[in-house]
């Protein structure tokens, strides 16, 4: 296989802000796999600084798994990945656009979407929530909630880990009283404070929370979590299937996220040790094309919740691949992933 990169520069809408900061200008790298007879299977990097990597970063990991992936046999996915993590450590970003690429060969091959490959019916994906960011000011956020409102997403999922999460959420409850509300702190809260918030999320009906602390504090989460009226979700303690375990009676579900875990075959089986352990789990995402976006959605109809609003966040998509439309995901029926050039 020949593999191509390209930087890809994708604009939000809305400047993009959580309690660790944000932008409006995000690089992701679209990989293609180009096989010999000129079959392509496409993956995309979303390189997140705060997993340690960068548009950069992923450019000289696949520089580093280009003669892997030169040699390898693409139906052997197993045997190439493994080949592909002893050459490198982490940077699970790099490594799942080529994850992504391998499994849209495979399914442009057999003529079959991955979700029919993988036995999954995609009636069963649960609705997808739509993020509100942290608002500059308050007319922003109603302004930002109506927009969503009007979209027709069924539920937000509302940013919160500054010292204004109170008028935040109360001004998203006042703005759209009939979403189902859910809430990521991003681990900007302490043990107190979350212990002080989620009363009154658990009054505006708030669904769960997400991260409330920081991702190392698994004493806190548990403390939290043992005195909390709403279920937690770990994401920032929650990368890879190998530390589902850990967090298990800690907390009550978490958070996949294909950029965190490095495969497509790794994000399968987070979600069979999270059920073992009888956990929720949620997909969420990274700001990301519709590429990605549709890789994670081919998942959704293993999961309780889906958070895949990174395309619709997006000021212009460059891929069309899964739709969500009134929260409804509607998963491609074209062979692999089912993603084409918008
Ligand atoms: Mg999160």
């Amino acid at each position: 296989m020949k593999l191509h990169a390209e930087v890809l520069t994708l604009k939000t809408k809305h400047p993009f802000i959580i309690a660790r900061g944000g932008a409006s200008e995000y690089r992701t790298v679209f990989v293609r796999l180009v096989d010999a007879d000129g079959t392509e299977g496409w993956g995309e990097a979303a390189a997140t600084p705060y997993y340690g990597e960068t548009a950069e970063t992923v450019l000289a990991v696949l520089e580093r798994v280009r003669p892997i992936l030169e040699a390898a046999d693409p139906w052997q996915i197993d045997v190439t990945e493994a080949a592909i993590n002893r050459s490198i450590g982490r940077n699970p970003a790099a490594k799942v656009a080529v994850s992504m690429a391998l499994w849209d060969l495979v399914g442009k091959r057999t003529g079959q979407p991955l979700w029919k490959l993988w036995g999954l019916d995609p009636a069963a994906s649960p609705a997808s929530s739509f993020t509100i960011a942290i608002p500059a000011t308050l007319d922003d956020l109603r302004a930002r909630v109506r927009e969503a409102v009007a979209a027709g997403y069924p539920v937000l999922k509302v940013k919160l880990g500054s010292d204004r999460d109170e008028q935040i959420i109360r001004t998203v409850r006042e703005t759209a009283p009939g979403a189902l509300l859910r809430v990521d702190a991003n681990c900007a809260w302490t043990p107190r404070r979350a212990l002080a918030m989620i009363p009154l999320l658990a009054d505006l009906g708030v669904e769960f929370v997400e991260q409330p602390l920081e991702p190392w504090d698994l004493d806190g989460l548990r403390f939290v979590r043992e005195r909390s009226a709403l279920p937690i979700v770990a994401d920032e303690s929650c990368l890879m299937a190998s530390d589902v375990p850990k967090l298990a009676g800690i907390v009550d579900g978490v958070n996949l996220k294909l950029a965190k875990c490095a495969s497509l075959g790794e994000a399968r089986k987070l979600i069979t040790v999270a059920r073992a352990h009888g956990m929720l789990v949620m997909a969420g995402c990274m700001i990301e094309s519709s590429l990605a976006i549709t890789a994670a959605a081919h998942l959704a109809p293993l999961l309780d919740y889906v958070d895949l609003d990174g395309a619709a966040l997006l000021a212009a998509d460059p891929f069309r691949g899964a739709t969500i439309t009134n929260g409804v995901v509607t998963l491609p029926t074209t062979p692999g992933l089912g993603v084409t050039r918008a």
